[in-house]
């Protein structure tokens, strides 16, 4: 809706839907892809790198040969030969002996987060968070009336002693955290990891307050130096739900997703599914199921780790060679994504008009935190531009800074 648009629906929506606010910022970003726009902004992966020629015949044999079942119904949990596929993906990581059927395959990532929420959240309830995290979490959170606790990180990731302190303090209040959730690994938006000794500790301390952990890990593949730190979920399976993608090792356009559920909890998330979407898409699940069985894909994710570590390269020696003194940023060992601190008196959000008009976007801090906190940062994306690009945004921008500097 337009700020000029009258709403008159507003005293019908339901409660859950009254924090859900058109901001200004989503206005800036349609602007943001405009060829002119570097943008810094989004999460895109580079598919431009994948095989096209290759993956489109496939897609058209998937409908050619096998239309009667990759273009009908399917079961609400997933065909049982993608979640064997998932299983040996899974292992890759570390995670052994995973049963498919405790697999329930999800539009994404992001339904799996829905569906946990849809699962375990009642209005009021707490879900620890790391601070900054993931946007398209928090929206899953506040539609489920549920507050979000953040959980400070530092470059070792989240911080033990205060995740231990925030559930003190929760508990204080007299309300009931339900879940950390938690992206141990190239982490979005700040793109540092958890280390292996600090895994174990957020593992110790979720254990002895009977908090379930929600481990979200679509990155974890995209390592650039050596391979990422086992998975949470590789560490313990009681009580840790392990949530990830194709959306960055194949194409986020196919939306296929999953969650590896402990066993008793899985049928709760397929009959939240199917109450929501009644299946899966078939034949984005025969064009995972293929792709895995016929491709080359574990080169394929070679290709994207070797892309983007050349771009996070470019985007490093930009930020080290063009930013104003007193920014700061992260060197994410994998992932899409740096985190930048600004110096002293510089309002991201505020900037970001001036920013656009300078043909430069980014994502402000603010979009990361329940409350609207982090405007001293921003979240700058390498996966989607050529290194050249990359740094010329970086240019704009730090232009832009200066300009407020010295004002
Ligand atoms: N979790 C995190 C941390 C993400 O960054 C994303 C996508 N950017 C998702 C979940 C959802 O991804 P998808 O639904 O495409 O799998």
């Amino acid at each position: 809706m337009s700020g000029t648009t009258q709403d008159d629906y507003t005293d019908r929506y339901a409660r859950r839907v009254r924090g859900m606010t058109t901001s200004e910022i989503r206005a800036l970003f349609s602007v943001a892809n405009r060829p002119e726009v570097v943008s810094l902004a989004g999460g895109s992966p580079y598919i431009a790198a994948l095989p096209l020629d290759a993956v489109g015949e496939m897609l058209g044999r998937l409908a050619a040969e096998q239309g009667t079942s990759t273009l009908q119904y399917g079961i609400g949990q997933g065909t049982a030969a993608l979640r064997e596929h998932i299983c040996d993906v899974m292992s890759m990581s570390g995670i052994d002996g995973a049963s498919p059927d405790d697999v329930v395959v999800t539009v994404g990532g992001q339904q799996a987060l829905d569906l946990i929420a849809r699962v375990f959240l009642d209005p009021g309830d707490v879900v620890l968070a790391e601070g900054p995290t993931y946007v398209g979490a928090l929206g899953v959170f506040q539609a489920a009336q549920a507050q979000v606790a953040h959980v400070a990180m530092d470059s070792d990731g989240l911080i033990p002693a205060a995740l231990a302190e925030t559930l003190d303090a929760v508990a204080r209040s007299g309300r009931r955290a339900k879940f950390l959730y938690t992206i141990p690994t190239y982490q979005n938006p700040a793109g540092v990891t958890l280390t292996d000794a600090r895994r174990e500790e957020v593992l110790d301390i979720c254990a002895a307050h009977g908090l379930l952990v929600v481990e979200d890990d679509p990155y974890g593949m995209l390592s650039f130096e050596g391979g990422a730190p086992r998975p949470l979920r590789a560490r313990r399976r009681d009580g840790v739900f392990y949530v990830s993608t194709f959306s960055k090792t194949f194409a986020p356009g196919l939306r296929v997703g999953w969650v590896l559920a402990p066993h008793a909890v899985r049928e709760k998330l397929v009959m939240a599914s199917e109450a929501s979407i009644l299946c899966p898409s078939a034949f984005a699940q025969s064009a995972v199921t293929q792709y895995l069985a016929t491709m080359p894909w574990r080169e394929q994710i070679k290709v994207y780790r070797e892309t983007y570590r050349e771009r996070r390269e470019a985007l490093l020696s930009a930020l080290a060679d063009l930013m104003p003194e007193g920014t700061t940023w992260t060197r994410p060992e994998g992932g899409l994504f740096v985190w930048a601190t600004l110096p002293d008196g510089l309002d991201s959000k505020a900037m970001m008009p001036r920013a656009i008009a300078a043909r430069v976007a980014y994502v402000p801090g603010t979009g990361f935190y329940a409350d609207g906190s982090g405007t001293a940062h921003m979240r700058l994306n390498f996966s989607f531009s050529a290194p050249e690009r990359l740094r010329e945004g970086v240019r704009r921008l730090s232009g832009v800074m200066e300009q407020e500097l010295s004002m």
